[in-house]
C-alpha cells in the first residue's frame, strides 16, 4: 500500500482551512515541518530575494517513492492522517495534507527525492501545480524541494508582498522559530549566498540559542526562569541595552510549540517598562510549560495562537521570570571589548554554556520583592538636589508661596544636615572611591579592581524618574505669580485640559486660556519656568499620538526627570557625584528611563592587557 492517500472529503472538511501559503515565510515553515516530520535530523534552507525568486529546503529524511512523490502534490494528500480519530492524536507538525499542493499551485517547483536504500530517486518538475516533467534521478537520500517565482501566476497576491528585505526577515523568523523548537535537528540557513545560522542539532537548547542569537546579541542575553506547580518559564531575554526596533525577536514556546500571543508579549514588555526607549522592543526565547489542559491550541488553523485557561497566572509567571532576569543584571554595564575579544568570548560561550544557565530567583520570592514598597530614597531636586526630606512626608500639595522663583539660600542650608547623614551611611555601605569628574559629564569611580564610568545625567534622571513613578509627590510646587501662557494650538491644549487632573497630580496646574492656549499657574519645583512650555508640548504630543493616558503620563515623567536631573556639561559638587555614584554602584540604577546604560566598567585586567602588562 502506498504511504500517501487522499483524505476522505469529510475528514478534509473537519480540518480548518487555513491559508497555508501567505508569503515566502509560510512556505519555508511548511517545508521545514515536512522535513522534520520525515525524520530528518539535518536540513538546509536556502533563499534568494526574500524567498520570492528562490526557496530550497534539502533534508536527509525518509524521502518518497516516485509514486508517493506525485501523490504528495494532490490536495489533501497526506501520509499523516487516516481517519477522524487520527485528528485527535495528531503529533506531527503539518497534517492538513495541503501544503505541497498549495505551494505548487502558485509557483514553479522542482522535487528531488530518494528513499533510503532505493536504487534511484525521482525528479519532478511542476508548474502552477501541474507536473510537467518526471525523470529518474541519481540524488542523495532524502528530499530537496526548490520553489521558484512564488505567486508568478497570481498577480493579485504578488501585489501584497512586501519588499524582499521584509519577506526575507519573515523567512528568517520562521527558520529561527523552527530551529528553536527543534534543537535536535541541525538547521543550516543560507540567505542570498550567506550562511546566517547553523544550529548544531545536538539537542541542547542552550547551544541552539547561542548558535542563533550568539552573533546578534552576544553578551546581551539574560537568563529568565520562574517555576511553580502550574507553570514553568525558562529561557533568555535581551538586556535593555540590546533592544530591537521591532518585535521580530520575540519567541514564545508553549509546551514546545512556537506561538504568537498578545498576552505573553504584554507580560514580557511590561517587565521592561521604563528600561526601554519608546519604540524599542525586547527580544526573548521563552519556553513556557503547563498542563496540556491549561491551554487551547485550536484557536487558529496553523496552531500559532493559543488561549490560556488562567491568563492571569500565565501573565504573572512570564512577567516575574523576566523581571527577575532584569533584576539580576545588577551593577555597572561592562565596557565593550575590542572586536577580536568579542569573537573569542563568543566562541568560549558557544563551546561551554554557562553553568548556571536558567538558574535564577523563583517567582514567589520575586513577587514578594516586587510587592514591597520601594525603598524610600531621597528625592533629588535638580539644582537643589540635596534638599531632602528625610522622614517628614512630602509637604501638602498646596503650600502656597512655599517657594518663590529664586530659592532661598537659607532653605538650602537647613537641609544640609540630612545630606551629611545620608552620605555617612553611603560611605559605610559602599566601598568605592570617587576619582573625579571627567568632561563635566562622567563620574569616574574606582571600585575593587575596576574603574567605573558613570553618566551622571542619565543616572540622576533615572533616580528621579523612579521616585516619580513610585508616587513621589512633586508637591513642592512653585506657584507662578504671573501665570505662564503656553500657546500650544487648539488640539494640544484640548488634549492637556482633558488630563488636567493627572497633570495636577504631577505638580502642573493648568487652566484654559482662550483658543489654543493654556495658562500654567503652578509647576513642580524642579522644573525651570523656561522648560515648562516645552514639557507641556511634549506631553500633549504624546497624548495626541498614543491617546493613552498612561503613556503620556510616563512621557511627562520622563520629561520632568530629564529636566530636573543635573546636566551633563555642568560641573557638579563632590556631594552630588558621590550621591549618584553610590546609587549606581548599589545596583539600584542601571538604565536611564530611555534604556541607555548609566555606567560602564573598565576592569584592571582589560587595562593591563591594553598596556601589555599581561
Ligand atoms: P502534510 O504535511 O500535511 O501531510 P503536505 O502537503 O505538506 O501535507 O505533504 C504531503 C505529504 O508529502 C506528506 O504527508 C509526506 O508524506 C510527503 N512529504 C512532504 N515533504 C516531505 C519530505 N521532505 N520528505 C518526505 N516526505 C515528504
Ligand atoms: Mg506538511
Amino acid at each position: 500500500m502506498a504511504k500517501i492517500r487522499q483524505l476522505d472529503p469529510h475528514v478534509a472538511d473537519l480540518i480548518a482551512a487555513g491559508e497555508v501559503v501567505e508569503r515566502p515565510g509560510s512556505v519555508v515553515k511548511e517545508l521545514i515541518e515536512n522535513s522534520i516530520d520525515a525524520g530528518a535530523d539535518a536540513l538546509t534552507v536556502e533563499i534568494k530575494n526574500g524567498g520570492m525568486s528562490y526557496i530550497r529546503v534539502s533534508d536527509n529524511g525518509c524521502g518518497m517513492s516516485p509514486e508517493d512523490a506525485k501523490t504528495a502534490f494532490l490536495r489533501h494528500a497526506t501520509s499523516k492522517l487516516r481517519d477522524e480519530r487520527g485528528l485527535e492524536a495528531i503529533g506531527t507538525l503539518g497534517f492538513r495534507g495541503e501544503a505541497l499542493a498549495a505551494i505548487a499551485a502558485v509557483s514553479r517547483v522542482e522535487l528531488l527525492t530518494r528513499e533510503p536504500g532505493a536504487a534511484e530517486g525521482v525528479s519532478l518538475t511542476l508548474e502552477a501545480g501541474e507536473i510537467t516533467e518526471e525523470l529518474p534521478a541519481g540524488c542523495p537520500e532524502g528530499t530537496t524541494i526548490v520553489v521558484r517565482e512564488l505567486f508568478f501566476n497570481t498577480p493579485a497576491r504578488l501585489k501584497y508582498m512586501k519588499k524582499d528585505s521584509a519577506e526575507g526577515a519573515a523567512v528568517s523568523a520562521a527558520v529561527i522559530r523552527c530551529a528553536l523548537s527543534h534543537p535536535e535537528v541541525s538547521i543550516r540557513y543560507i540567505k542570498d549566498g550567506t550562511e546566517e545560522a547553523h544550529t548544531p542539532g545536538d539537542g541542547s537548547m542552550e547551544a541552539c540559542i547561542y548558535s542563533i542569537f550568539g552573533q546578534a546579541f552576544s553578551k546581551g542575553l539574560l537568563e529568565a526562569k520562574s517555576e511553580d506547580e502550574e507553570i514553568s518559564v525558562s529561557g533568555l531575554v535581551t538586556a535593555p541595552a540590546v533592544s530591537r526596533g521591532n518585535r521580530g525577536w520575540q519567541f514564545f514556546f508553549v509546551n514546545g510549540r512556537c506561538v504568537k500571543s498578545k498576552l505573553l508579549q504584554a507580560a514580557l514588555e511590561q517587565a521592561y517598562k521604563n528600561s526601554l526607549f519608546t519604540g524599542k522592543f525586547p527580544g526573548c526565547v521563552l519556553y513556557i510549560k503547563m498542563k496540556l489542559s491549561a491551554v487551547d491550541v485550536n484557536v487558529h488553523p496553523a496552531k500559532t495562537e493559543v488561549r490560556f485557561l488562567n491568563e492571569r497566572a500565565v501573565f504573572d509567571a512570564v512577567y516575574y521570570a523576566v523581571l527577575s532576569a532584569l533584576e539580576k543584571e545588577k551593577g555597572p554595564h561592562e565596557l565593550p571589548l575590542p572586536p577580536e575579544k568579542v569573537m573569542r568570548a563568543q566562541n568560549v560561550k558557544k563551546a561551554e554554556p554557562k553553568k548556571d544557565f536558567f538558574k535564577t530567583m523563583p517567582a514567589s520570592q520575586l513577587q514578594q520583592k516586587a510587592a514591597k514598597p520601594q525603598e524610600s530614597l531621597p528625592l533629588s531636586r535638580g539644582k537643589q538636589m540635596f534638599r531632602y526630606e528625610t522622614s517628614a512626608p512630602a509637604a501638602p500639595a498646596k503650600a502656597p508661596e512655599r517657594r518663590s522663583e529664586e530659592p532661598a539660600a537659607k532653605e538650602r542650608e537647613t537641609r544640609e544636615e540630612p545630606v551629611q547623614q545620608r552620605l555617612a551611611g553611603v560611605e559605610k555601605a559602599e566601598d568605592f572611591r570617587i576619582i573625579g569628574e571627567a568632561l563635566d559629564t562622567y563620574i569616574l569611580v574606582e571600585k575593587g579592581e575596576a574603574i567605573i564610568i558613570i553618566d551622571k545625567h542619565a543616572a540622576h534622571e533615572r533616580m528621579i524618574f523612579d521616585r516619580l513613578r513610585a508616587g513621589e509627590d512633586l508637591s513642592a510646587s512653585q506657584f507662578l505669580l504671573t501665570p505662564l501662557v503656553c500657546e500650544l494650538g487648539a488640539e494640544a491644549a484640548q488634549a492637556l485640559l482633558a488630563e488636567k487632573e493627572q497633570l495636577e497630580a504631577l505638580g502642573f496646574e493648568i487652566s484654559e486660556f482662550g483658543a489654543g492656549a493654556v495658562a500654567l499657574r503652578r509647576l513642580p519645583s524642579d522644573i525651570n519656568r523656561d522648560d515648562a512650555e516645552e514639557i507641556l508640548a511634549e506631553a500633549a504630543e504624546s497624548l495626541m499620538a498614543g491617546g493613552k493616558v498612561q503613556n503620556a503620563h510616563d512621557e511627562l515623567l520622563h520629561s520632568v526627570a530629564c529636566r530636573a536631573a543635573i546636566k551633563a556639561g555642568k560641573r557638579s559638587s563632590p556631594e552630588e557625584l558621590k550621591y549618584i555614584a553610590a546609587e549606581v554602584i548599589s545596583g539600584r540604577v542601571k538604565y536611564c528611563p530611555h534604556g541607555r546604560p548609566v555606567s560602564m566598567e573598565l576592569g584592571k585586567t582589560a587595562l593591563d592587557k591594553g598596556f601589555k602588562r599581561i
